[in-house]
């Protein structure tokens, strides 16, 4: 039987000071596959640590760890468990800032927004400690004479989660609070990039006396998560990441008889009707655009101006562009740090190239800033392209950078055919004075998460966070009550306690109330 480990015992194996291992059964593991990968800095360029690969073997490893976890933390109480999520809960709070500081480190986010990533994942682990509620199912006395009928919720098993290089703390918060709060043992498949966190969150996590083996980290590439997705004991698998990887991750995971959810990417639009209020558009506009470096699969990469906001405000993000400060996490006054690779960044710079060669207007080009043509960090100042079409590479890709398209309509009705033609459906927002028209735009509006005069709508954590078409292959959205969901499955008992004697065969079907 596994042990509830003692609070407190397990934090001092730290890896070999560059290199970042696997977390299997409770302690780290150093890869055996001879495949690493490089992670960088990306506010200096250079590599400043290596992460392991795992194997086929290695991922069986720590699946067989969390299969051997599973039937011990299942039948663990309610309210041991419940105890655990608070004493996880409240180490993430207290560590907050170390975390943070290893998400500005490897992602680059300055340390603000790496705050505000922590926050939200804390949120996501709140909403676990009250597993015992959530947990609660129905009784139904006396559905005919002398049955009763009840429905439990029980856990699924080993689950993965298989997550992206822009969150690398809170997305797996999403997955991991309420997976094991319900009972399940875990294994992670972090982004590659930006590793580190996974790990001390797995710390953390036996600190707080989660037994060995129901939390797992396993690093790696297509390798190991093609592992997660073969193995037959892995129940569910839920996927963060870009759409053409959650399409793969569906399919093969369903073809293997797993449950999956695959959140893929984005291209939110952000309609500003002629009545918004100009200076608030253009705050928000440049708050959700650039944030992060638009490094958010929730960032507003569309603006949509309708009528004749479109030159007042163009002019109003404009001039807020020149206050953006860029620069290192190291620099407090930054607001927007590089972006994570110099693959992923020239990439992003690359649609200031196709923008205008296929008619649009560069209104701001990042490549300008210092940092860009003098640093050896992954930078690209805040850029704006104007006059952008569908038809154009800058509007039908999703950059992830941070560059602000904005295309020009002349209705409402325009506006919102362009959301709903849009293969995207994450998060879209309108802009306005007038309720009707939000109103309208709320109900027909094809995407699975709207903000109306709010650019970025991130559900709160006890609602669920998912998209629509192709931002979401599967039924259930990721974290909240969709997540219980997601990581239970039902079962329904008919129960009764008739006196003996007072029973006969009886073939047919029940006729009688
Ligand atoms: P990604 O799809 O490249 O990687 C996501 C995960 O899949 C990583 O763990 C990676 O190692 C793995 N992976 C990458 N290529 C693979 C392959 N060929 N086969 C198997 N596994 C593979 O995504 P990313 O660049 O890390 O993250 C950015 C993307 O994630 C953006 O598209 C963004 O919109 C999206 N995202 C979506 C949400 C959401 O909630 N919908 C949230 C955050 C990020």
């Amino acid at each position: 039987m596994t042990q509830i480990a003692e609070p407190g015992t397990s934090r001092d194996e730290a890896p070999p000071a560059g290199r970042i291992s696997h977390w299997i059964n409770g302690r780290i593991v150093a890869g055996t596959s001879g495949r690493e990968g490089p992670v960088y800095n990306p506010a200096t360029g250079t590599v400043a640590k290596h992460v392991d690969f795992a194997s086929v073997e290695e991922v069986a490893a720590a699946v067989a760890a969390a299969k051997t976890a599973f039937p011990t933390w299942r039948a663990t109480s309610l309210s041991k468990r419940t105890e655990i999520m608070f004493r996880v809960r409240n180490l993430v709070e207290q560590h907050r800032k170390e975390i943070a500081a290893l998400l500005t480190a490897e992602h680059g986010k300055v340390p603000s927004d790496a705050l505000g990533e922590v926050a939200r994942g804390l949120e996501n682990l709140e909403f676990a400690t009250g597993i015992p509620n959530l947990l609660k199912g129905g009784f139904t006395e006396q559905a005919s004479t002398g049955v009763d009928v009840f429905q439990i919720r029980q856990p699924l098993g080993v689950v993965a989660g298989i997550t992206p290089f822009n969150f690398p703390a809170m997305v797996p918060m999403w997955m991991f609070g309420n997976a094991i709060a319900c009972g399940n043992t875990f294994v992670l498949k972090p982004s590659e990039k930006d590793p580190s966190a996974s790990i001390f969150i797995a710390e953390l996590l036996a600190e707080a006396g989660v037994p060995a083996g129901v939390f797992n980290v396993v690093h790696g590439d297509k390798v190991a998560v093609d592992a997660i997705l073969d193995h037959p004991d892995i129940a569910a698998v839920s996927f963060v990441g870009s759409t053409p990887i959650a399409r793969y991750i569906y399919e093969t995971g369903t073809r293997n008889g797993k449950r999956v959810q695959a959140l893929g990417g984005a291209k939110n639009h952000m309609i500003v009707l002629p009545d918004a209020d100009i200076d608030m558009a253009a705050d928000a506009a440049v708050s959700a655009g650039y944030g992060s470096s638009g490094e958010r699969c929730m960032a507003v990469a569309t603006v949509v101006a309708v009528g004749d906001v479109a030159d007042p405000l163009v002019d109003a993000i404009r001039e807020r562009l020149p206050k953006v400060k860029v620069g290192p996490g190291s620099d407090p006054e930054a607001e927007m740090g590089p972006l994570v690779t110099k693959q992923h960044r020239d990439k992003v710079a690359s649609y200031l190239e196709s923008g205008p060669a296929q008619g649009a207007r560069v209104v701001a080009d990042g490549r300008e800033h210092p940092l860009y043509r003098e640093s050896e960090g992954f930078y690209l100042g805040a850029s704006l392209i104007d006059n952008v079409t569908p038809d154009m590479d800058c509007y039908r890709d999703e950059i992830f950078g941070p560059v602000l398209t904005v295309v020009r309509v002349k209705t409402y009705d325009e506006a919102v055919a362009l959301v709903n033609d849009n293969p995207y459906g994450n998060g879209t927002a309108i802009f306005t004075r007038d309720g009707g028209a939000a109103r309208q735009f709320q109900f027909e509006a094809q995407a699975g998460m709207v903000g109306i005069n709010v650019p970025i709508p991130v559900p709160v954590a006890y609602y669920s966070f998912g998209g629509w078409k192709a931002s979401l292959f599967g039924d259930l959205h990721m974290y909240g009550p969709e997540g219980i969901q997601f990581y239970t499955r039902a079962k329904v008992v008919t129960q009764r306690w008739p006196d003996p004697g007072t029973s006969k065969v009886d073939l047919g079907f029940p006729r009688t109330r």
